[in-house]
């Protein structure tokens, strides 16, 4: 198993402890991957620095080359990546093999011609005598910072938008989850220049840290929790950069008296227990018009005990088990403090064996202000909540600290417009829940974060705008 980072070109262990990864599924430990030493972090953002120079006068169309190159690449590979990242997760195979390696792979092809078409408003005569001009820059050498939920996919969102926009990237993965991206650095070492691509290995407070206040980096990408981001941000205001974060979310789920009920229950199912919950955009926080309330528990009552949950390849499983012990302690810790005030549906324990299950769970009757209704999970557990009319429904969710992903479930396309306009979130879905495209952004507001990933949009966090005056005479 290839358990190497990616240094200046080379493939190097870390000179760090040893980082155990174990199988969510079983708990048994699958690989040890050693963390990279502060000097090895060191040479990764110098190798950062030094490809700046050359990379970030690449033509558009050159890195458009090597973007569609990795595409064809990862995806010539991507049983085995998919296979790395089921074990490392403990998400059904089918799922990492045919849900999430097309848009990772995609999201490169998208880059590729995202590269191409950076535009910028007309040079003209502001100043008499005066021609002005506007440039959009790559920023510079790149921190990036991805979680445990998605290791690739975000390691994707994290390198492409940046590459297209001429930076170059060192990337730290999540230390639980690293296996996915450390193949994938071995097999991109021999597509990209040297140092243009570095990937380190290690702990979020230690190695993470040192690669946010590194001062070679002029910008800093993390996807990750609020109290990363919070981390980052307090890392750029120490040497004034620019950030761009993808949080957590708690998304709401509103449904009307006249929404399709049983489309309702069928995406909860399928969306609310894809990946076991570990979703930012996880459609969680369902608010339910009184009208059709009882008649949407028992639906989604009715698909939620059909769940399917096993290992990563045993047939038919449809829900794995969350991420590490720690998380499905924390999962189970929010449903047993929820659980004197609300009604459990089903689930509310851990599951069997020694890997770490937790039964897709339901909460009804779940006061709009609980812990549960207000703060992400991250894992699976929904919660169901009434509202009596739009304005009642629009107060409770914009009363959030979250702005990530949100959908309104109605039959009057007016009301859906009305909706759409006024709920304070990054995107919002009608009729349809967590459907993703490179060419749409994955926006954040409020406590979700700043800019977006995907869509022509994340070039935004990576250039910067510059203004070139030549005097005529
Ligand atoms: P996390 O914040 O615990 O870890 C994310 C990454 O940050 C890891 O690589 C970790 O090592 C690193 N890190 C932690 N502390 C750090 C520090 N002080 N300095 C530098 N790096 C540090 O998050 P997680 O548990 O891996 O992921 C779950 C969170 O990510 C959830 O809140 C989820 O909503 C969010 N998420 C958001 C999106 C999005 O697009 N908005 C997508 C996926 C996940």
């Amino acid at each position: 198993m290839q358990t190497k980072m990616l240094i200046n070109g080379e493939c190097v262990a870390g000179d760090g402890e040893a980082l155990a990864v174990i199988d969510p599924a079983t708990g048994a430990e699958i690989a040890a991957v050693n963390e990279a030493s502060a000097e090895q972090v060191d040479a990764a953002v110098r190798s950062s620095e030094d490809a700046f120079e050359t990379f970030s006068r690449s033509t558009p169309a050159e890195r458009a080359a090597l973007l569609l190159e990795i595409a064809d690449c990862l995806e010539a590979n991507q049983d085995e990546l998919a296979e790395l990242e089921s074990r490392d997760v403990g998400k059904p195979w089918p799922s990492a093999r045919d849900d999430e390696m097309p848009l990772t792979i995609d999201t490169f092809r998208f880059f590729a011609g995202a590269a191409r078409t950076m535009s910028g408003s007309a040079a003209g005569e502001y100043v008499a005598g005066h021609t002005s001009m506007i440039r959009r820059d790559p920023v510079g050498p790149v921190a990036a910072i991805a979680p445990w939920n998605y290791p690739l996919m975000m390691a994707a969102w994290k390198l492409a938008a940046p590459i297209a926009a001429g930076c170059t990237v060192t990337l730290k993965p999540s230390e639980i989850t690293p296996l996915s991206t450390l193949r994938a650095a071995e097999l991109l070492h021999d597509i990209l220049p040297k140092g243009v691509l570095n990937v380190i290995h290690g702990r979020g407070p230690s190695i993470g840290d040192q690669l946010i206040n590194a001062p070679q980096m002029e910008a800093i990408t993390v996807t990750g929790s609020p109290a990363t981001g919070m981390a980052a941000m307090r890392a750029a205001s120490q040497q004034i950069r620019h950030v761009h974060l993808e949080l957590g979310g708690k998304a709401p789920v509103i449904v009307f008296d006249d929404a399709d009920i049983a489309a309702v229950a069928e995406t909860i199912r399928y969306g609310s227990f894809f990946n076991a919950g570990q979703d930012c955009a996880q459609p969680c926080r369902v608010m339910v018009q009184d009208g059709v309330y009882d008649k949407l528990v028992a639906a989604v009552e009715a698909q939620v005990k059909e769940i399917r949950i096993g290992t990563q390849r045993a047939e038919g499983t449809e829900m794995g088990p969350v991420v590490s012990a720690a998380q499905r302690d924390r999962v189970a810790a929010f449903v047993d403090r929820a659980s004197t005030s609300c009604e459990v549906v089903t689930g509310g324990s851990a599951g069997d064996g020694d890997g770490f299950f937790y039964r897709p769970t339901v909460l009804a009757n779940v006061d709009n202000n609980a812990e549960v209704a207000r703060n992400e999970i991250f894992g699976p557990v929904v919660t169901l909540s009434r509202f009596s009319d739009a304005e009642e429904a629009l107060k409770i969710a914009n009363n959030s600290s979250y702005g990530l992903a949100s959908s309104v479930w109605t039959a009057n396309v007016g009301r859906a417009m009305e909706m759409t306009s006024r709920l304070r979130y990054g995107f919002t879905w009608v009729n349809t829940h967590g459907v993703g495209t490179p060419e749409m952004p994955w926006a954040a507001m409020k406590g979700s974060g700043t800019g977006c990933d995907m869509s022509v949009y994340a070039l935004d966090a990576y250039t910067a705008i510059r203004h070139v005056m030549v005097a005529h005479g």
